[in-house]
């Protein structure tokens, strides 16, 4: 067993020591809690930023022959974080994983760094007048993790607009995949299959008018303000929705909003959300999850099934 952990101890050292060669920042035993929206969760044995392709697809290979776990964080905005942390290597993307061109002349076939924010990107389409982001304009997430999750809101969802995405296979091969290869439903892609890192991701986009497009992203984000509880740290919508239902629905029929185990509760506001109210832990949130999920089954007969990710 000590043998195993040096094992992947001597691994990870090696990966890391690669990777600072490639001019990645590398932080050891780096606190994962500031890198999620929920604010939970231990520390990542190693995060490491990554600023280009070859040094991505050279680590991720790495980490594949030599077994080294690891995945790529976004902007942890859909992640519940073990507090014990995890035992691999984190990779965030930067650098040209942050830039928007356009790919044609119309303007309209746009290429995305899978590392930038959808705030980011829902700018640029506003400012060259670009309509079909406006549902994304307040999902707190990278294009990379709204791609991976096929994130939607307000009767749009990435789907609509996603062209193709490239990718880094877990050999380190890079790929373009195109839509009908993504298998994208309700918040599922194939990325969660075949374990590739999303690099860029190309969407179609339409014009429009400025004004008309800044009037819906307004519209939206009202909404959101109204309904959701953004002034406490949370991960969103816990659960996915139901066939025929709506989880925060479900939660509030139970009685269950405002119910609470140590410092995670259901939110007052939408039942749907798990707010850290207070220095919650994972395992604070895991057995308030567990809690709603038995409720909703005992009292509704419906299983709740889980949207957010869990990372250990
Ligand atoms: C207040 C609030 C409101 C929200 N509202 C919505 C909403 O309206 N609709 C909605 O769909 N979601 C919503 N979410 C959830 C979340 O914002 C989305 O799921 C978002 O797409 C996650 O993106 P991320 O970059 O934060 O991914 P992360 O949370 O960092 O990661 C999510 C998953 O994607 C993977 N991933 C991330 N980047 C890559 C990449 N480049 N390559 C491969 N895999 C990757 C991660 O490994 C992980 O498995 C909300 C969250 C919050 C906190």
């Amino acid at each position: 067993m000590s043998s195993l952990i040096n094992d992947i101890e001597t691994n990870i050292a090696a990966v890391t020591d690669a990777a600072a060669k490639k001019g990645c920042a590398c932080f050891e035993n780096e606190s994962l809690r500031k890198y999620t929206t929920f604010k939970i969760g231990g520390s990542a044995r190693v995060l490491v930023f990554v600023y280009d392709s070859n040094a991505m697809s050279e680590l991720y290979s790495m980490c594949s022959n030599l077994n080294v776990p690891s995945f790529v964080i976004g902007n942890g905005s859909n992640l519940l974080v073990s507090d014990e942390g995890y035992p691999g290597v984190v990779f965030k993307l930067d650098g040209e994983f942050k830039d928007i061109s356009p790919v044609d002349e119309s303007g309209t076939l746009i290429k995305s760094g899978a590392g930038i924010t959808l705030a980011r990107l829902c700018k640029y389409a506003l400012d060259n007048s670009l309509s079909g982001l406006e549902f994304a304009w307040g999902i707190p997430g990278t294009v990379g993790g709204a791609a991976y999750m096929n994130a939607g809101a307000y009767g749009g969802e990435m789907k609509d607009i996603i062209e193709s995405v490239s990718c880094i296979m877990p050999d380190g091969t890079l790929k373009t995949l195109n839509a009908e290869e993504l298998d994208l439903s309700y918040r599922h892609s194939v990325f969660s299959e075949n374990s590739g890192i999303i690099t860029s991701v190309t969407l179609r986009l339409k014009p429009d008018d400025e004004k008309l497009i800044h009037e819906r992203m307004n519209d939206f984000m009202n909404r959101r303000r109204t309904k959701q509880p953004l002034e406490y740290p949370s991960a969103g919508s816990v659960f996915k929705r139901p066939e025929g239902y709506f989880a925060g629905g479900l939660i509030e029929e139970c009685g269950l909003k405002g119910a609470a185990i140590g410092g995670a509760q259901v939110s007052e506001k939408h039942a749907g959300f798990i707010i850290n109210k207070s220095n919650a832990t994972c395992e604070d949130v895991k057995n308030l999850i567990r809690h709603i999920q038995d409720t909703v089954e005992k009292e509704k007969g419906v299983k709740l099934e889980c949207e957010i990710k869990m990372i250990s």
